[in-house]
Parts: C-alpha cells; sequence; structure tokens
C-alpha cells in the first residue's frame, strides 16, 4: 500500500503540487479493512485562489476531529487503525463528494481532487478482497442534530441487512451504544443524506467497488471533545463488531 500510494500521489500532483500535498489532505495508512473518508472538515484555503462560487460551502464542523479519534479508539482496541483520507483544504475550494465537474472552479483544485480520489482508490484496492471490508464516508449535519443519517443510495452501494444483523451488525451495535441512526431497517427508504459521489463510486454496486456507507453525525454526536470521544468510542465498537460478524481475525 505505501508504496503503491506514493508515486501515484506524486503522479497526480506533479512536482511543484507534491510539496503542498500534505497541507491539503491527510492520508493514513491502515491495517484493518476499513477506509475512511472525511471530504468536508477541512480549513485550509487554496493558495492565491477565489472560492467557489457555486455549490455549498459549509464546513462540517469537528468531522475531523470524530475520525481523528475513532482512529485512536480503534487502535487502542485492536492495534490497528483504518485507511484514511481527509481533507484539510476547505469545502470552499473543493468538495470531493460531488463530481469533479461540480467540485471545483479553480484549476489549481484538481490535482487535489485527482489526489484524493487515487488514495481512496489504492485503500479501496488494498482491502477489496478481505472480510467485511467498509468504506464510511463521515460527515457532519445540523438538519437533525439528534440523529445520524445512514446514506448508502436506500442499499446501492452497500447490503444493508448485515448491518442491522443481531447482534453484531454495524448499526445494531452503533444503537445499543445509544447513537440514533436513521432510518430504522435495512429496507427503508433514506430520506435525508442518501449518500453522495463518494459512496457511489466506491460502493458495492460497483466491480472494483466494496460496501460504502456515509454517515451524517448530527451536531448533538460531536459537540464537544468529551463527547467526541463518547462517540468515537462507540463507532470504533461497532466497526470492529461488524469486521468480526463478516469473519475477520
Ligand atoms: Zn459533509
Amino acid at each position: 500500500m505505501r508504496g503503491l500510494l506514493i508515486p501515484l500521489l506524486l503522479l497526480s500532483l506533479g512536482l511543484h503540487g507534491a510539496a503542498r500535498a500534505g497541507d491539503y489532505l491527510t492520508i493514513q495508512q491502515g491495517a484493518l479493512p476499513l477506509v475512511f473518508s472525511v471530504p468536508h472538515g477541512g480549513d485550509v484555503p487554496l493558495a492565491g485562489e477565489p472560492e467557489r462560487v457555486k455549490g455549498i460551502k459549509v464546513k462540517d464542523d469537528r468531522v475531523n476531529e470524530l475520525a481523528t479519534a475513532i482512529q485512536r479508539q480503534l487502535r487502542e482496541k485492536s492495534g490497528k487503525q483504518a485507511y484514511l483520507v481527509g481533507a484539510n483544504i476547505s469545502r470552499k475550494y473543493v468538495d470531493f463528494n460531488r463530481k469533479a465537474e461540480e467540485a471545483y472552479e479553480s484549476p489549481a483544485a484538481a490535482p487535489v481532487y485527482a489526489a484524493y480520489y487515487a488514495a481512496l482508490r489504492g485503500a479501496v484496492d488494498t482491502v477489496r478482497q478481505q472480510p467485511g471490508a467498509l468504506l464510511v464516508d463521515i460527515h457532519g449535519q445540523s438538519f437533525d442534530k439528534g440523529a445520524i443519517f445512514r446514506g448508502t443510495g436506500s442499499g446501492l452501494t452497500a447490503q444493508n441487512t448485515p448491518f442491522y444483523g443481531q447482534p453484531n451488525g454495524l448499526i445494531t451495535r452503533l444503537e445499543a451504544g445509544g447513537l440514533n441512526v436513521l432510518p430504522k431497517a435495512a429496507d427503508e427508504k433514506e430520506t435525508h443524506f442518501s449518500g453522495g459521489t463518494i459512496v457511489r463510486v466506491f460502493g458495492y454496486q460497483n466491480p472494483q467497488g466494496i460496501d460504502s456507507v456515509q454517515l451524517e453525525f448530527g451536531a448533538n454526536w460531536r459537540a464537544d471533545a468529551e463527547r467526541i470521544e463518547q462517540t468515537a468510542t462507540v463507532v470504533a465498537d461497532a466497526l470492529l463488531a461488524h469486521l468480526r460478524a463478516a469473519g475477520y481475525r
């Protein structure tokens, strides 16, 4: 993985851009068959470029901190972490959860966008054959602050039935840990935040895809450092239970 990813990054960014990749993206190597994408938590401006004129530009507050806490909990519980691709660059300049033609306006954002997808593709290819392989696209929403919305295109990008299995399905365990995930049943249609470009590009409906779920954490679940730690503990436990239930050892 490490050998593959770095040349891909250099290739897609070019020599000049490569020096800045660390500013715009966070890329972490993993060992578990889990891939985290965190596209909307960044603050860093695109150097010398104007903000986008079109599209949603609002930050998902504290989702980078939430993802960091989930990684730490995974390491404490299993000794391993997930692959992670996250935005440091602000959504004001690029929205990684949109198709390229809608994601950015400045051409200078193109190599950063390409690097985000190359890193996710490398991670997905690495974990694809492993039991329970799962991509989680991590977001924050304030539409319903007490809810966490599942986004799979209503079962298009992930097989939802195992998530609700007893007692170790991913969503079963999130609920058992006190989190409020909507919808409440595997076959129930998603009415809000049903999944963006990332889960649709990497989802299991594609020949090279894996189960991919967007999770939109309401503001209450990431209100402060203490709550983030509580949420992350439950999420890490649920992800490890999901992997064990799928036969990962
Ligand atoms: Zn988001």
